[in-house]
């Protein structure tokens, strides 16, 4: 278990405000950076709003949160905001050529012994890694939503990621106090290629008339243990986001099976993506 001392987290959104707050948790020295200062304060006023949850329930207190808060540094410039890592984790928007360009980047900007990590559902680590003139060193970190509450980190290994790379982010991923699961850069890598195919064939029953909404995910909290149907789920998740990744596996596995559902894509063309639009298989007032 080896934490870095320093971490750039690029994008402060869902899951980059979460990833800065569990290093800056951990004692790490971190540098949260988007694409301005509002995007970059709505990112540490989620922070602060999720530590005020720990201090209300008893497992952190007012100095540790302060503590915390005070290791989280701002920029915006991404180049600047790797000077003297040991670790940059990308968060932003699931789109190669964004990424890419964070990439060269950071590339520029960070030392030569950083390492670059990309918190990607769905895009190659491969092509990613393409984008740097390091690309042993470049690897996927994988973190689940909400990042302070999830154990499981998806470690992704590219074509050219270097068993040293891995071995490092697998022990920093322990440091957080995650579990680390590796894995080999394929579409979907394991969460998403299982995910993916058991939401899309909920859709397709609620689709066929095979049950209710409600039938489906019963029968698979009940029935499998989960704690959260697959129609729930992907409301959370998003719509969008289910689509794109079924088009990832599609396309990238050449297999029909992977095909999205009718449904699926005629709620998103609706506007119906899940929580963030209010309403998806089911509806939201909050
Ligand atoms: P989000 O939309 O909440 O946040 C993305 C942030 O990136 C925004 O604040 C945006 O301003 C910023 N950004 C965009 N371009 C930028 C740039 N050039 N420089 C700096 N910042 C920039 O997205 P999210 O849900 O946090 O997802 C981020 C990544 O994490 C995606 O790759 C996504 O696939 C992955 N992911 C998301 C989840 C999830 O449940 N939301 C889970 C696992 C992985």
């Amino acid at each position: 278990m080896s934490l870095p001392k320093k971490v750039a987290v690029i994008g402060a959104g869902t899951m980059g405000n979460g990833i800065a707050q569990v290093f800056a948790s951990h004692g790490v020295q971190t540098v949260l950076c988007d694409v301005n200062d509002a995007a970059v304060h709505r990112g540490i006023d989620a922070i602060a709003k999720s530590l005020d949850r720990f201090v209300k329930k008893g497992t952190l207190t007012e100095a540790q949160k302060s503590e915390t808060l005070g290791r989280i540094g701002k920029s915006t410039d991404v180049e600047g905001a790797c000077f003297g890592i040991d670790l940059l984790v990308e968060a932003v928007f699931e789109n190669l050529d964004v990424k890419a360009e964070i990439f060269k980047k950071a590339d520029r900007g960070a030392p030569p012994h950083a390492i670059l990590a990309s918190n990607t559902s769905s895009i190659s680590i491969t092509r990613i890694a393409a984008a740097t003139k390091r690309a042993d060193r470049v690897i996927g970190m994988h973190f689940m939503n909400p990042v302070p509450l999830m154990k499981l980190v998806e470690v992704i290994r590219g074509h050219a990621t270097s068993d040293e790379t891995t071995n490092w982010v697998l022990g920093a991923a322990q440091g957080l106090g995650k579990v680390p699961v590796a894995a080999q850069d394929y579409p979907g890598f394991i969460s998403n290629r299982v995910l993916m195919p058991m939401i899309n064939e909920a859709a397709f029953c609620l689709m066929e008339g095979v049950a209710t909404r409600e039938g489906i995910d019963e029968i698979m909290k009940l029935g499998m243990n989960h704690p959260m149907g697959p129609l729930q789920l992907a409301d959370f998740i998003g719509l969008d986001v289910c689509v794109n990744i079924l088009d990832v596996l599609k396309d990238g596995l050449g297999d029909d099976k992977y095909r999205a559902c009718p449904l699926l894509r005629r709620m998103v063309a609706a506007g119906y993506l899940g929580r963030k639009s209010g309403r998806g298989f089911y509806e939201y007032t909050t």
